[in-house]
């Protein structure tokens, strides 16, 4: 009898979640015939999209190699940016890494090709933190105005060199502002500036911070921030960045060297010409057990489906650890509906746990999380080892 195909088209932290999760359930085998794996993805490697701010503040690597994973063998790897899904078909169109156009038969489709960073008009100025080129191109910015800072005599314009709006407080502006403070504020000292002279500005457009939990956790938070040097301002938007300065939407302008544009997550355009339902926002249509509606064979999850818990009606967010429990369920909704038996249904997470850790620099991390209608918060280094370990986990690093 011949294979079975599985594809997975996106290798982000979903994607791989699955892959694991349905090679694991199934054992590569069903029915008596040999489950083939393939992943493809447009990139080179899996793109731990969590760490996005780390380059723009380090050096490090954030693309895992496919070939890290102990649990890759067998499978077949294409590096492809896929353009259409005939679900009836049972094909994929991709485009492969030399420009040509592919067809690929699937039996089993997991799509998880994500969400893409919001990026502001082109004319508003500034750098989005849209992905690593743009997170190495902040940091070279950041580090050569603090170079001229330190040659330069007009205190006015010396500070200003060594100042920085962070455009967006979700997670990603709170993580991305309070590396970037303390990663300044070593440079600026090692280039014989005064360090108290860095100025990072969170701007937010909301009266507090972490709208996803209580209030005194937003304040809390606040406080954190400001022990890393990151001072936030409410109600206020950056309207454009212009030369030397951003506008804001209260009319005040502030004089900063470089904007960061850090305002959260869409649902992949490319989905638009994919041929899959989606609902007006752009995420894939899919019932209760992540199957496309009208596609056989076809699932989607993580940031590119619109997951509902069928009991709360509540919509799971936009997060890697949501869609790495998605990930695990899918693994055994494949395995009952190959055996033709009833499928686990989706739950929400947040019905279970509610849980956030934000990482605020090397030793400083912030958990919440709340159960029973009770808060537990975790800071500090305690804090900082659950955030690391959410990162790891979440690129199948541990
Ligand atoms: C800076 C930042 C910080 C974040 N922090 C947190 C956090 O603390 N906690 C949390 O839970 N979540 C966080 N998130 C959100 C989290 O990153 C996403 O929820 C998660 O990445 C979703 O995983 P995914 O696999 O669904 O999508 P993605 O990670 O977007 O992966 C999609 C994959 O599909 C590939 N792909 C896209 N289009 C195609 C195509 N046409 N053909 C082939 N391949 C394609 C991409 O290359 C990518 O590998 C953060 C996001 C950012 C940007």
């Amino acid at each position: 009898m011949n294979d079975l195909t599985c594809v997975i088209v996106g290798g982000g932290h979903v994607g791989l979640h699955s892959l694991k999760a349905i090679k694991e359930e199934t054992r590569g085998m069903t029915n008596g015939r040999q489950i083939r794996f393939v992943l493809i993805d447009k990139q080179p490697g899996h793109l731990r999209k969590m760490l996005l701010f780390r380059p723009a503040v380090c050096q490090e690597e954030i693309m895992i190699p496919w070939t890290h994973y102990s649990f890759s063998e067998g499978v077949e790897f294409v590096q492809g940016k896929v353009t259409s899904v005939d679900s009836g078909g049972k094909q994929i169109r991709y485009e492969d890494a030399q420009g040509n156009q592919v067809l690929m038969r699937f039996d089993l489709l997991v799509v998880s090709v994500g969400s893409i960073v919001q990026q502001p008009e082109p004319d508003r100025g500034g750098i989005a933190l849209t992905d690593p080129q743009a997170a190495i191109d902040i940091q070279e910015r950041w580090r050569a105005n603090l170079r001229k800072a330190a040659a330069e005599t007009n205190p006015e314009e010396r500070k200003r060199l060594m100042t920085v709006a962070v455009a967006g407080a979700g997670i990603s502006g709170v993580e991305t502002s309070s590396e970037l403070a303390l990663e300044m504020q070593k440079e600026a000292s090692s280039l014989g500036l005064n360090s108290f002279d860095v100025s990072v500005y969170l701007l937010s457009g909301q009266k507090r911070l972490f709208l996803e939990g209580p209030e005194n956790v937003g304040k809390k938070l606040d406080q954190f921030l400001g022990e890393c040097g990151v001072k936030v301002l409410y109600n206020r938007k950056v309207i454009h960045a212009e030369a030397g300065a951003v506008k804001l939407s209260n009319g005040d302008r502030l004089p900063v060297g470089l904007c960061i544009w850090t305002i959260g997550l869409i649902p992949n355009p490319a989905l638009r010409s994919m041929g899959l339902p989606l609902t007006p926002e752009g995420q894939v249509l899919v019932d209760e057990c992540y199957r496309v509606k009208g596609a056989p064979g076809v699932y989607s999850i993580g940031d590119c489906a619109r997951i509902v818990d069928p009991t709360t009606g509540k919509a799971d967010l936009m997060r890697a650890g949501e869609g790495v429990l998605q990930a695990d369920r899918l693994g055994k909704i494949v395995m009952a509906d190959l055996e033709g038996r009833p499928a686990p249904v989706h739950k929400s997470a947040s019905s279970i746990l509610d849980f956030f850790c934000i990482g605020l620099g090397e030793n400083r991390g912030f958990v919440w999380a709340r159960k029973w209608g009770l808060n537990f918060i975790m800071t500090g280094k305690l804090g900082w080892k659950i955030r690391k370990l959410a990162w790891d986990k979440g690129s199948m690093l541990r």
